[in-house]
């Protein structure tokens, strides 16, 4: 049985795509871990080269993979390109890893004692449909480079990058059935990357009520799992910042790929003392948001994935206190907006809310105030108070003067009910392997 797969910005069909059921996601996770076998064994240089070839076959196809995600996930294509190229980045980042998977020597009596890091084996990746290409890489580059076999199942709204990718490994060179993708329900092929015990880790990103079925499930057989969940960042504003660099970025914090984002920076904080002056240089900024067609390079903003991700976003939309415009006719569009007031859920769509605060501590209190804990920035020209309140704030990453989160040189990954683990920069392997521990006697 096909499902059809719609493009979000005119509701016609893209494809048609046969979704993995429960057998043949068994059989994928068998073929997985027989060639474990093999790949954990490919020397590192090989290996490496491998990743790098993959790299390189992901920038050839670099136009074609952005073309297929504006058209699956209404992305604009100036993101689209810069997920494409993540990928490639971030393969060529972990290319490097596998000559450098070093253990420890440790100072013991008797002898000698070395550690060795050893791949997992078969690794499941469960991708959610926000960022189908980025998501899957931060997954399968770091868990191939340590040696272990991935099979990944993206969301069911946004297959079509995903399985591009997989085809691009093959012809790369990487050896049948180390990097599978199997489009399919969550509930079935997910689901038995929790359940099936050939899988030893799940990586899961997507709603924090799924993390936790994910969690409890993967404690039955005690599987090393990464969570990586939801978000309802702060983006707190001193009166001291450049207000107007502030209040003309802060639109991009969280308005971007139309608020499905993780880290969107769905709260902004302002102190009290500048707070009529943000909203008057915010306003022109949201106004003049572009949202229309993803595929023209001057669009700021495309739709949301599906019609129910907008009848959602809508349900929180009470009062705002202004709108930007949006497209009428066919596509799930909702117009850039702004409320006075904070709706505790994570939105997921192109609405912010803006509130005082009094001062330094007040701030943190507020920032602190959600069971989340992933991103937000601090705009200050104070130095120290942007460490303080850096430091003072329960989230995984923080940007100051700044919107940014992600670079794949640097750890990224949620306190709270934001996740659980962190993936990419230079630590991004601990998770994809064991640590043993050997020693060896040198007595007669
Ligand atoms: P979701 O249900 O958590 O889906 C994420 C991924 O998990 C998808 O691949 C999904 O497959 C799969 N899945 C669903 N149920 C599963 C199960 N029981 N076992 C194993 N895998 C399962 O997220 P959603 O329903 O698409 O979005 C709902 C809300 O979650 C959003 O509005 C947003 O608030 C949040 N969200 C957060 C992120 C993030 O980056 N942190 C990403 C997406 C969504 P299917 O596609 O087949 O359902
Ligand atoms: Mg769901």
């Amino acid at each position: 049985m096909t499902y059809d797969v719609i493009n979000p910005a005119t509701e016609k069909v893209v494809r048609t795509v046969e979704p993995a059921d429960e057998a043949q996601t068994d059989a994928a996770i068998a073929r997985a871990a027989k060639a474990f076998e093999t790949w954990r064994n490919v020397t590192p240089a090989d290996r490496g080269r491998l990743l790098r070839r993959f790299a390189d076959a992901v920038d050839a196809d670099l136009d074609h993979l952005a073309a297929l995600e504006v058209e699956n996930a209404g992305h604009t294509i100036g993101n689209a390109r810069w997920e494409a190229g993540n990928v490639r980045d971030v393969l060529t980042y972990y290319a490097a890893a596998p000559e450098r998977l070093f253990g420890k020597q440790i100072p013991v009596a008797g002898g000698i004692d070395v550690t060795f890091q050893e791949p997992l084996g078969v690794v499941g990746v469960i991708v959610p449909w926000n960022f189908p290409m980025p998501i899957a890489g931060w997954g399968f580059a770091p868990a191939l480079a340590a040696g272990n076999t991935v099979v990944l199942k993206p969301a069911e709204l946004t297959p079509l990058t995903a399985i591009r990718l997989g085809e691009l490994a093959l012809q790369a060179g990487l050896p049948a059935d180390v990097f599978q993708v199997l489009p399919g329900a969550g509930k079935v092929v997910g689901q038995r990357f929790v359940t099936n015990p050939a899988v030893r880790k799940v990586v899961f990103t997507g709603s924090t009520a799924v993390g936790k079925q994910i969690m409890a499930g993967c404690a039955d057989q005690v599987k090393r799992v990464t969570l990586e969940l939801g978000g309802k960042s702060a983006n707190i504003v001193f009166a001291d910042a450049d207000l107007a660099k502030a209040a003309a970025q802060a639109p991009y914090g969280v308005f971007d790929n139309a608020g499905q984002d993780c880290c969107a920076r769905s709260r902004i904080l302002v102190e009290r003392t500048a707070y009529d002056r943000f909203l008057e240089l915010l306003e022109p900024a949201v106004k003049a948001f572009k949202v229309g067609d993803p595929s023209d390079p001057a669009t700021e903003m495309g739709p949301l994935i599906s019609r129910q991700q907008l009848d959602r976003v809508a349900s929180y939309v009470e009062n705002p206190a202004f709108q930007g415009s949006a497209p009428s006719g066919p596509g799930f569009w909702f117009p850039p907006t702004v409320l006075e007031h904070v709706v505790p859920d994570e939105i997921f769509g192109p609405v912010v809310s803006v509130v005082p605060f009094t001062d330094e501590a007040d701030a943190v209190r507020q920032a602190n105030d959600s069971e989340y804990g992933l991103s937000g920035s601090i705009w200050t020209r104070d130095v120290g108070r942007a460490l303080r309140v850096s430091r003072g704030v329960e989230a995984g990453n923080l940007s100051v003067n700044s919107n940014s989160s992600v670079r794949y040189s640097t750890p990224f990954g949620g306190y709270k009910q934001s996740g659980l683990g962190r993936e990419l920069g230079p630590d991004a392997l601990d998770a994809f392997t064991e640590t043993k521990n050997i020693f060896i006697s040198t007595e007669d």
